[in-house]
């Protein structure tokens, strides 16, 4: 990669700060095995507390928490009730099959938030006997990935917890985001997490641990949840080194992320100049529709590469921005420079067979 590349891929590129090496290379360590690792012991002790939940369980990543999730709140045949463009649905509909035999039940909706009446006709759609798969779980997302980052609004989470409450549904909490959503709202994570049975944090997103999710839960779920992890190959020995890094970015990154939100702000602000569709959802993420520029997604991205700037082409033509903590308010500018550019170009048909080189940062 260029020394001057722009990454805003994702808020998984990030680098371990200075501060945070340390911590790790401090870190005590045993055998998370044998229940004797200080580290894991401490960061989930942290974390629970900080959820306002009985016990947490440090694993690889997102995904296993999710799943695991899944796993102890059903039983195969059952229906998960989600939204077709959160994680769980849009990457993880496989692994549903594959780990929990569960069927996903995705709800279409306008704005990535189902309702409590969607959610009831969802139930209502369908006879429900115990002849048929049986609506087990109600899986949300906040921040909400696919909408831009926007945040899923407390007061819907709470009706939905009613519906959920008069209908045996348990709630699973996909907050790989959920200290955005904090911050951007100013809600306490305890206060969204106690709407939810099950609750997946990512220390590896934008608070920028090298490796690490945490699933929160009550004391029983979380001893289910172990054991569904050691069967997934995901339980861990000496990982207090890990479990210090996302010690660490849980105590001191999660502050930083307002930055995130105000650069995504300023990113935003200046591609509507040569944009139309760009979505800030109030968070770290800006969605870029590349249609009106009569390029895919895809090679919108190559173009952008080119020039020193990477982004995700998130379908064929979105493409996703995301800010992190590697990036200065002068990188946001330049890439902003940068993109703006090469819309300009695209929009008045320049030959973009001989990229220009990246603008040198002056
Ligand atoms: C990244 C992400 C996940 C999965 O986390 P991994 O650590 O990449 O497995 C799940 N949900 C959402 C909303 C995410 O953004």
């Amino acid at each position: 990669m260029e020394e001057d590349t722009i990454d805003l891929r994702s808020d998984t590129v990030t680098r371990p700060s200075p501060g945070m090496r340390t911590f790790m290379s401090n870190a005590r360590v045993g055998d998370d095995a044998y229940g004797e690792d200080p580290s894991v012991i401490s960061l989930e002790e942290y974390a629970a507390d900080l959820l306002g939940k009985e016990a947490a369980l440090f694993v690889p990543s997102g995904t296993m928490a999710n799943q695991i999730a899944l796993r102890v709140s059903t039983h195969p045949g059952d229906e998960v009730i989600t939204e077709e463009g959160y994680h769980v649905h849009y990457f993880e509909s496989a692994c549903c099959v594959e780990i929990s035999r569960v069927v996903l039940h995705p709800l279409v909706t306008n704005n990535g938030v189902p309702s409590a009446e969607h959610v009831s006709e969802a139930l209502l759609k369908k006879p429900r006997s115990s002849l048929y798969s049986k609506p087990a779980v109600l899986s949300l997302e906040n921040t909400i990935m696919s909408r831009a980052g926007s945040l899923f609004p407390l007061p819907s989470l709470m009706k939905l917890r009613e519906l959920a409450d008069t209908t045996s549904l348990s709630i699973h909490l996909d907050g790989a985001r959920l200290f955005n959503a904090s911050i951007a709202s100013c809600i306490h994570p305890r206060v969204y997490a106690a709407h939810a049975d099950t609750v997946m944090i990512c220390c590896s997103k934008g608070l920028g641990a090298p490796f690490g999710s945490l699933l929160l839960a009550n004391k029983t779920l979380i001893g289910e949840a172990r054991r569904i992890r050691k069967l997934l190959g995901g339980a861990l020995h000496q990982a207090g080194i890990m479990a210090a890094a996302a010690l660490y970015a849980l105590q001191f990154q999660r502050d930083r992320l307002e930055e995130d939100h105000e650069h995504a702000r300023r990113l935003a602000r200046r591609l509507i100049e040569e944009f139309e569709g760009v979505v800030w959802g109030g968070t770290n993420l800006v969605m870029l529709d590349v249609t009106g520029l009569g390029i895919s997604a895809e090679a919108f991205a190559s173009l952008a590469r080119d020039r020193g700037v990477l982004v995700f082409p998130w379908t064929g033509n979105k493409v996703r921005c995301v800010t992190h903590l590697n990036l200065t308010t002068r990188d946001i500018d330049e890439a902003a420079t940068r993109l703006c550019l090469l819309a300009c170009q695209l929009k008045s048909g320049h030959s973009l067979a001989e990229p220009t080189a990246p603008a040198k940062a002056a």
